[in-house]
């Protein structure tokens, strides 16, 4: 395995929609396993492929909230991931991005969603996410479509000092 490097913007690969996977063999495994390795070096709660330059319908996400037993911490890696439901309810919540170093913004979002995809061996998976879950999910696969979170952000400001409600960035 191997920390990648991480793509920052304006590369123009985070502006490409990425391609769906047909192929389940080795070099997708490696593709994943790298990712992960790369999301925890950063540290990060999530990335998507495009991140570290391969514009595939690859995502990592790893998150719990130490707060609630009810959300422990769990990695998921989604290949071709859709967002097949989202709740009307949105709220706001401050997100950051790997790729934008030293920006936050403030994005509305739905609250929850469900997510359809195939898991790394080509099995289909369905989950529900809600709270920064369904934030990190949605921020994710934004960027398999070539959007950032500065494209839908309200307000976007440069970091100073972290404030205690942002998300890990991703
Ligand atoms: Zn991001």
């Amino acid at each position: 395995m191997a920390v990648l490097e991480i793509v920052t913007n304006p590369a123009p690969v985070l502006r490409t929609k990425a391609r769906k996977v047909t192929d389940f063999g080795q070099e997708l495994q490696d593709l994943i396993d790298n990712m992960v390795e790369t999301m925890r070096a950063a540290p990060g709660v999530g990335l998507a492929a495009p991140q570290i330059d391969m514009p595939w319908q690859v995502i990592v996400v790893e998150f719990g909230d130490e707060q609630d037993e009810e959300i422990p911490q769990k990695l998921y890696s989604v290949v071709n991931p859709e967002l097949v439901r989202f709740s009307q309810e949105t709220e706001i919540g401050v997100e950051g991005c790997l790729s934008i170093p030293g920006f936050v913004g403030d994005v509305e979002r739905p609250v929850s969603v469900t997510i359809k995809g195939q898991n790394r061996r080509g099995k289909p998976i369905r989950i529900k996410a809600q709270g920064w879950l369904a934030r990190i999910f949605q921020h994710e696969i934004d960027h398999l479509e070539g959007i950032l979170f500065i494209d839908k952000a309200e307000k976007v400001w440069p970091v100073e000092e972290e404030p205690a409600q942002v998300m890990p960035a991703d």
